[in-house]
């Protein structure tokens, strides 16, 4: 895949000269150490989830500074996605109840699968390469890039189990792949199970990208209002600027497809929302549940569960069903639920969609039951919106308690996670405070930089011991 490269010059403006230049040194250094070794990254897929858009945020800055960077992408068939979905439910620890016995039986072809892309991307790998692999749809070729002499970083993005006993057979599965890499890596610590071998482990928190489509400002001509009436998601506000309007047009040509009653959420009502994969990792069914049932319908409040489009991603399909009968189920209490589909077609188009929900948001929900990140967390915060989360994975690191935002007690709380956007609903100065705090919390920890220069450092020590 073609990597942008980006100069770090241009973060500077978010992080300040000391901060870029300790970033840039480094960079610098690595670069020397590495001394032309290229640095591939493979992950599952280049669009969708946090993976695709950390890397997608982070990489080009590496390249920017002379790091020799490479990215590419799993080719498997829809057997090899159901299969890996499956067991990233198990490490997630949601699920399915039967035995592991399931899992033994998608070995060959996971193993398969795995085994033909380790022989496709064999021709452009040195042994020299150092090779980072994401996640567990990878962790199949970590013994065969082995083989081949690399350099092997296998990175987890998975969160930690909510009932951990359901994660051990995912676990079991993984540990003979896993105990040949060089080292793991997590994005918190504590994730991986304690039966893994004792391989090198390192944390590396991710990021977002200030600059990025998903995250830059928006200007008054084409502001989150005129951008989500182009997508048909918000009623056009009356006092629009006819420039602005026509701009926002150009900017969003394709309209969300939208389950809902009636039309678009009318302009002035404050807007909960959850932008999420369709997965069942991320409870939206919950979401809808809790909204109907706890939010107080006196404050107008329209709740959108923000996803992409589900077309050629039939568990998506289905997650995307369930959560359209939940909504059915609920009658009149379900009319001010919006289940969005913001097209993928265009990923910048779809980006600036996004941007533009969570701008608009009065509030922002991230109510997963497991989470290895969480990136909508971060930013939504840096959005300065006030968010309402479950307390999994690195969610726990990105929110504090009443100050940078309000954490469920427990991720199944329904009651609570109503009670949460009530109380923002209700205190808007709070609310915007709470937006502040979040806001200069990520401005802190989670701007690419920091991603940038933690993974300069584990590169240098990658450099130096394992050649
Ligand atoms: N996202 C998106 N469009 C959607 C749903 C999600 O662009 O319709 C993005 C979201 O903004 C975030 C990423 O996908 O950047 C999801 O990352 P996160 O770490 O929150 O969860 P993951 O999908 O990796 O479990």
């Amino acid at each position: 895949m073609e990597l942008d490269r980006t100069p770090l010059d241009r973060i500077e403006p978010f992080v300040g000269t000391e901060r870029t230049e300790t970033v840039r040194d480094t960079l610098h250094g690595v670069r020397d150490l590495l001394d032309g070794r290229t640095v591939w990254h493979i992950s599952d897929n280049p669009l969708r989830g946090g993976v695709a858009e950390l890397l997608r945020a982070n990489l080009p800055y590496l390249a920017g500074e002379g790091i020799s960077t490479r990215w590419t992408t799993l080719d498997g068939p829809p057997e090899f996605r159901a299969f890996t979905k499956s067991l990233y439910h198990r490490l997630c620890g949601v699920g399915p109840e039967e035995d592991a016995e399931d899992l033994e039986r998608g070995r060959r072809m996971y193993e398969r699968t795995c085994a033909e892309n380790a022989a496709r991307l064999a021709p452009a790998l040195d042994r020299r390469a150092i090779v980072v692999l994401h996640d567990h749809q990878t962790a199949g070729l970590i013994p065969h890039l082995r083989a081949a002499g690399c350099t092997v970083l296998w990175r987890a993005h998975i969160g930690t189990a909510l009932r951990e006993e359901l994660a051990v057979p995912g676990w079991d599965f993984l540990h003979r792949y896993l105990s040949s890499a060089h080292c793991h890596i997590t994005s918190q610590p504590g994730v991986l199970p304690a039966g893994l071998p004792a391989v090198d482990r390192r944390v590396l928190r991710p990021s977002i990208d200030p600059l990025s489509t998903k995250n830059i400002p928006l200007h008054p001509g084409t502001g989150p209002s005129g951008l989500l009436a182009a997508a048909g998601l918000v009623e056009e506000e009356g006092g629009a600027p006819p420039g602005g309007r026509a701009l926002a047009g150009l900017l969003v040509r394709r309209p969300a497809r939208v389950v809902r009653d009636g039309g678009p959420a009318p302009a002035g009502a404050p807007l909960v929302t959850q932008v999420s994969r369709w997965d069942r990792v991320k409870d939206i069914p919950g979401v809808i549940r809790g909204f109907a049932e706890y939010v107080d319908p006196a404050f107008d409040a329209h709740l959108l569960l923000v996803g992409p489009e589900t077309g050629g991603d039939p568990q998506a399909g289905r997650v995307f069903a369930e959560c359209r009968q939940v909504r059915a189920g609920l009658g009149r209490r379900g009319r001010r639920v919006h289940l969005v589909q913001v097209p993928t077609g265009n990923p910048s188009e779809h980006a600036l969609t996004v941007n533009a929900i969570q701008r608009h948001s009065a509030v922002v929900i991230q109510k997963s039951l497991a989470e290895g990140f969480g990136l909508t967390v971060s930013e939504a915060a840096w959005k300065g919106r006030p968010v309402v989360a479950a307390p999994v994975g690195g969610i726990r690191e990105q929110v504090e308690h009443g100050t940078t935002g309000l954490l469920l007690s427990d991720p199944r709380d329904l009651r609570g996670l109503g009670e949460a956007v009530n109380r923002l609903l209700s205190d808007r100065g709070y609310a915007e405070e709470l937006g502040r705090n979040g806001h200069q919390r990520v401005l802190r920890g989670f701007l690419t930089d920091s991603s940038v220069l933690g993974f300069a450092r584990l590169l240098s020590d990658a450099a130096q011991r394992y050649r």
